[in-house]
């Protein structure tokens, strides 16, 4: 029964779909760093995710198509992440990273480095090959008062992002 209860406990902290960590996963994850911030001052940055266009993708090509993207995507960022980042899926075709002493400067290197393997990568559903950008927004601990307001400047960012034409 343990081993079967720690099965599940792993399972629910993961995404079915692109095997990052889930959105249960990541609010863990997230409160450990902000304690972590607050006790010992470990500095943190995240980098807020949203696929471009994403709706139309599965518009045009089918939900089929929009979860092979997911599933890769999820491969990339694993790829490109270090093995101390989290990189979680935080919604339909959003995702966040988590960069333990990060500075905000590593966290663009990090950023653009996904964005860049994304808008490069080969995507092919059924022979097809699809074009697929993503937009992000990045912030780091110390430039806020508290996390909440850490998450919501990301996703401030992320939307300029998306207003500036996307894929940046
Ligand atoms: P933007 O560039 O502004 O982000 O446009 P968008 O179309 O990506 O944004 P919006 O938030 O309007 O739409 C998100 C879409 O993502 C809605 C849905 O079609 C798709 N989506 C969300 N979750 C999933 C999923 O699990 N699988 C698939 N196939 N599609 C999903
Ligand atoms: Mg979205
Ligand atoms: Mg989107």
């Amino acid at each position: 029964l343990e081993l079967a209860l720690g099965k599940a406990k792993k399972e629910t902290r993961l995404d079915f779909l692109t095997n990052l960590i889930s959105k249960r996963g990541l609010d863990e994850d997230l409160n450990r760093a902000e304690k972590s911030y607050e006790r010992y001052g470990i500095d943190y940055s995240i980098v807020f995710f949203d696929l471009d266009k994403f709706k139309m993708l599965n518009d045009t090509f089918g939900h089929e198509a929009g979860d092979v993207v997911l599933k890769q995507t999820g491969v990339i960022l694993n790829q490109i992440k270090r093995d101390v980042d989290i990189v979680g899926r935080y919604g339909g075709e959003e995702f966040l990273a988590l960069l333990p002493n990060t500075p905000l400067n590593g966290a663009k290197v990090f950023a653009q480095k996904v964005r860049s393997g994304i808008e490069e990568f080969e995507f092919l559903y059924k022979g097809e090959r699809l074009t697929v950008t993503v937009s992000g927004g990045c912030v780091n601990r110390k430039d806020f008062s508290d996390q909440k307001s850490m998450i919501d400047g990301s996703d401030k960012l992320l939307y300029r992002a998306k207003e500036a034409g996307r894929n940046r």
